[in-house]
C-alpha cells in the first residue's frame, strides 16, 4: 500500500505556518510512520518547512533506506544521542521556533532537549498531528476496512471453536493464533471473559471455564498493514442465563441509537450522553462507568474519543468505536462494540459481525 505520505507532509507543513513554527520534531512511533512510512523505533523525525530528516542509526540503515517515503533524508548517527543528533540538524538548518510531541515525550528527554537546544523556542505541537491522523484518508480507510474484515472473520471462527471446559486463557490464545494464521496479528491481547468475570470490563483471560448457560464475552481486534480494528460481542453458551435478553436488548438498543445519530457535526459528548441516557432510564445507568469510545487507526486508542467531556465535533473520514456496556458485579457484564466510520451522512460499521440476539447464543 503507498500512501500519500506528500501530501501529509504538505497538510503538516500548512499547520506549522498557522501555528508560526518553522520545524516539528517527531518520535512517537505511530507519528513518524503517518509522516514518514519507516516502521522502526528509536528514530526521530524532523520535519523543517522544506526538507524531512529522519534521524535513525546502523540498526535501522537498510530498513530506513527502503521504507522511507520519497524526499525524507536519512540522518545517521554515530556516537551522539537521538536528540544531540536532533539539536545538530536544528543548528545547521537553523531553525527556530520547534515543535513537539508534548504528550509523548518523557520528562528525561524533554529536559535534554531543551538543554541542547537553549536559545530555540520550544513549542507543544502534538495536537497538530492528532488534528491530521484523526481524519482517515482512502488508503488507510481501505487498511482500516480489511483489519475489520479479518476481525469479524476470526470471531466467526472462535464462535465455532469454543466449547464448555475451555479456559479464558485458552480462548484468548486460540484467537490470537487466528491472526496470526490471516496473516496480520492481535492488535492487544484479546479478551474472553466467561459469566460473572465478564463484568470486568477489561478482564484478563485467566483459568476460569466457560460453562453451559453463562455469558462469553470476546473483545478482539486483528492489525493490518499497521490499522487496527476493534470489536466486542458477547455470546452466551448454550443457553440465555438469566436477566441476559431484557440487558442485552437494552444494550444493543442503545449502541443502534447511536449508530443512527452519527453524522458529521455531531458532538462526540453527545453520542455518549444518547447510550448514557437510554441505559440510565432502564435502570442501568450506574453500571456503565465507561466512555462510548475512542478512536481507531494507528493506535487503537487515539482521537477522537467519544466520551462525556470530549470536545470532538464529528467530521467524515473519523474512525472510532461505539461500546456500550453494562457490567453487574456478580452477574457479568454485556458489551457490544464496533468500529465505525463516519460518512458524508453517516456512517459505515466497519466490524460487521451478526448482533441480533439470536446471534448471540452458541450451540451447545
Ligand atoms: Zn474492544
Ligand atoms: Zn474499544
Amino acid at each position: 500500500m503507498v500512501f500519500d505520505h506528500p501530501g501529509r507532509i504538505r497538510r503538516l507543513r500548512s499547520r506549522l505556518a498557522e501555528s508560526s513554527l518553522d520545524s516539528l520534531l517527531l518520535g512517537k512511533r505511530e507519528n513518524v510512520y503517518y509522516f514518514s512510512g519507516f516502521t522502526g523505533g528509536d528514530s526521530l523525525l524532523l520535519v523543517t518547512e522544506n526538507r524531512v530528516f529522519l534521524i535513525s542509526d546502523f540498526r535501522y540503515r537498510e530498513q530506513a533506506e527502503e521504507e522511507l517515503a520519497l524526499g525524507c533524508r536519512l540522518r545517521l548517527r554515530v556516537s551522539a544521542s537521538l536528540s544531540e543528533a536532533a539539536a545538530d540538524l536544528v543548528r545547521e538548518e537553523r531553525l527556530r521556533r520547534i515543535g513537539f510531541e508534548e504528550e509523548d515525550i518523557s520528562w528525561d528527554a524533554w529536559r535534554r532537549l531543551k538543554d541542547l537546544l537553549s536559545g530555540k523556542r520550544l513549542s507543544p505541537a502534538g495536537k497538530l498531528v492528532g488534528g491530521l491522523r484523526v481524519i482517515k484518508d482512502p488508503d488507510e480507510i481501505s487498511s482500516l476496512r480489511i483489519a475489520a474484515a479479518r476481525t469479524v472473520r476470526v470471531l466467526g471462527r472462535a464462535r465455532g471453536s469454543v466449547r464448555p471446559g475451555m479456559s479464558e486463557a485458552e480462548l484468548a490464545r486460540r484467537l490470537s493464533a487466528e491472526f496470526f494464521r490471516a496473516g496480520g496479528e492481535p492488535a492487544f491481547p484479546p479478551i474472553a471473559a466467561g459469566g460473572e468475570h465478564s463484568s470486568h470490563p477489561h478482564a484478563a483471560a485467566s483459568a476460569r471455564r466457560f460453562n453451559r448457560g453463562e455469558i462469553c464475552l470476546l473483545d478482539l481486534g486483528g492489525k493490518w498493514n499497521y490499522y487496527n480494528a476493534d470489536l466486542t460481542r458477547t455470546l452466551a453458551g448454550g443457553d440465555f442465563p438469566r436477566r441476559f435478553k431484557t440487558v442485552y436488548r437494552a444494550v444493543l438498543a442503545a449502541q443502534k441509537k447511536v449508530l443512527r445519530a452519527i453524522r458529521p457535526g455531531v458532538r462526540a459528548s453527545d453520542l455518549d450522553g444518547l447510550a448514557r441516557g437510554y441505559l440510565a432510564d432502564r435502570g442501568y445507568g450506574e453500571y456503565f462507568g465507561h466512555g462510548l469510545g475512542h478512536g481507531v487507526g494507528l493506535e487503537v486508542h487515539e482521537r477522537p474519543s467519544v466520551t462525556a467531556r470530549s470536545g470532538e465535533v464529528l467530521e467524515e473520514g473519523m474512525v472510532f468505536t461505539v461500546e456500550p456496556g453494562v457490567y453487574i458485579p456478580g452477574w457479568g457484564g454485556i458489551r457490544i462494540e464496533d468500529t465505525v466510520l463516519v460518512t458524508a451522512k453517516g456512517c459505515e460499521v466497519l466490524t460487521a459481525a451478526p448482533k441480533n440476539l439470536e446471534s448471540c447464543l452458541l450451540e451447545w
